[in-house]
């Protein structure tokens, strides 16, 4: 439906529309925003090659296959006694003469022969002929003939196998993989030192309104003037491994600022990120902007806090213009932007993990948006998972936030949640 060659998308009025609830017929449902933006966005092709210790947070580009077994060797998992299988005695004792050791990096070169056993330290490769490692601990002896009783082990225990972590010819790591550090060592594993991953997005971002003041402007704000948050809470966002970030800081709320400032950040970014001035006030000069320097796909959605969140592209850039309050800010780039970069940068899975608890608290909401509260997950004394809301959740509240572990996602039809009701919640630790 958002297809529709780069205009304006809007959706027909319901006629059911009344004012005991907070729906708008012209706004799109989160899910019909997530799936134009992710219909509209394309996955980048340019890729480059990264040293491992910095390849933590880019994207795979190809698969990452392994040329060796890992392990490579059949090798001991714990410090003991290596031997053959049916050496294990099926009562009472059996005694095995030991004929010689073998340590991590320093295999036993000879064959076991009947009888006989090695010591073996963990990370050992197993002497040709043993099958079996019988724990140190259960056994009995000296440096050269050992005691083992019946049941101290099963055949084959106590063993890792050649490959059976990683193949050889396996794929060691997905491509389209975002790159956590246990994956920075399974490429090590498999002798990658070098990763190749989609190149970084460039993402420029700025604030607009005549009220706001930079936090690093030496000056205390004006009377009626506020503070930038927007631009910090976005640096924080943005901080991760595969963005490169310009900051173009304020503009006022004047057309041809906008203009101006607008085409030179799409003319460099491949995202470009405004907030504020995005609502339908006279100062609201943001969708007029977008509309007149490229095109606008939608400008409202049914969500809150976050309800004007204008979605679209000028030139090869795409573009959000994020709602003003604090909060919002947080929001819709969790549900809009992180997808959209994810997607671009080359990354699969894109669906958000929600899970199912109990609100210990009843919770305010009318029906007719989907509404992103804030949460803060505990456990009962019982053990059980529960989730309470931050408290007041006006989208100017930014310290709601900065509380929340969660946001607790409340669907479009949901009215008033009573205390013990099931609510889907989101964690932000996701992110
Ligand atoms: P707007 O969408 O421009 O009407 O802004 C909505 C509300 O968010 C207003 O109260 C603004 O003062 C506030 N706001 C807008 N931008 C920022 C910002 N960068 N930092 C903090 N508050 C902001
Ligand atoms: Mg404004």
């Amino acid at each position: 439906m958002c297809r529709n060659g780069g205009r304006l998308v809007t959706k027909p009025p319901n006629p059911s529309t009344d004012c005991s609830t907070d729906f708008e017929p012209d706004s799109l449902s989160v899910t019909e925003a997530r799936r134009c933006i992710l219909g509209d966005v394309r996955a980048l092709t340019e890729t480059e090659r990264v040293a491992l210790p910095t390849a933590l947070g880019r994207v795979t580009a190809v698969d990452v296959r392994a040329g060796l077994d890992v392990p490579s060797a059949t090798n001991a998992a714990v410090d003991g006694y290596a031997l053959r299988g049916t050496e294990l005695p099926q009562a009472g004792f059996h005694e095995l003469r030991v004929a010689g050791t073998a340590r991590a990096g320093h295999p036993w070169r000879g064959s076991l022969g009947a009888g006989a056993c090695v010591r073996i330290m963990t990370g050992a490769a197993l002497p040709e002929g043993a099958d079996t490692v019988v724990m140190q601990e259960h056994v009995e002896g000296t440096a050269d003939q050992v005691r083992l009783a019946a049941g101290v082990a099963t055949p084959g225990a106590n063993v890792r196998q050649a490959g059976e972590d990683i193949r050889a010819g396996g794929i060691a790591l997905k491509r389209g993989r975002r790159l956590r550090a246990a994956d920075l060592g399974i490429a090590a594993s498999v002798g990658a030192a070098e990763l190749l991953v989609t190149r970084k997005l460039k993402v420029a971002f700025f604030s607009t309104g005549d009220e706001l003041c930079p936090v690093d402007g030496g000056k205390p704000p004006a009377p009626g003037m506020i503070y930038d948050s927007n631009r910090y809470s976005l640096h924080g966002l943005l901080g991760r491994a595969d963005l490169e970030v310009h900051d173009y800081g304020i503009v006022s709320d004047d057309r041809v600022a906008l203009e101006k400032l607008l085409s030179k950040a799409a003319a460099t970014a491949d995202v470009v990120l405004a907030s504020g001035g995005v609502s339908v006030g006279e100062a609201d000069l943001v969708r007029e902007t977008l509309a007149s320097l490229g095109n606008v796909r939608f400008w409202k959605v049914a969500m809150k806090p976050g309800r004007p969140l204008a979605f679209g592209a000028v030139g090869r850039a795409c573009f959000f213009g994020l709602p003003g309050n604090p909060v919002s800010v947080l929001v819709t780039f969790h549900q809009f932007v992180l997808p959209a970069l994810r997607r671009m940068a080359g990354e699969r899975e894109t669906e958000p993990l929600l899970l199912r608890v109990p609100c210990a608290t009843p919770l305010r909401k009318r029906p007719g948006r989907v509404e992103y509260q804030r949460g803060v997950l505990c456990r009962t004394p019982e053990g059980v998972l529960t989730v309470t809301g931050t408290g007041a959740q006006g989208s100017g509240i930014l310290r709601s936030m900065g509380l929340a572990d969660c946001y607790i996602v409340l669907p479009m039809e949901q009215g008033e949640v009573r205390a013990g009701e099931l609510v889907e919640v989101q964690l932000l630790a996701e992110f």
